[in-house]
């Protein structure tokens, strides 16, 4: 699983989720990306969120 980091909306990405929501504010071209799933600690405990668009709508 690789991880979209969106530094301007702090939000974090699924990269094989990302859709037409995910780019409302700003473009995977200007996302980091992230292939440790622990990696993501770091920015969860800064404030960063789960993007919804991505992660709530292909849970489970
Ligand atoms: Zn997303």
């Amino acid at each position: 699983m690789k991880f979209l980091i969106d530094h301007d909306g702090q939000k974090i990405h699924k990269s094989v989720f990302v859709n037409d929501h995910c780019m409302t504010n700003s473009k995977p071209s200007d996302w980091e990306s992230l292939v440790e799933e622990t990696a993501l600690q770091s920015f969860t405990q800064k404030n960063y969120s789960y993007c919804v668009h991505c992660f709530q709508a292909y849970a489970g």
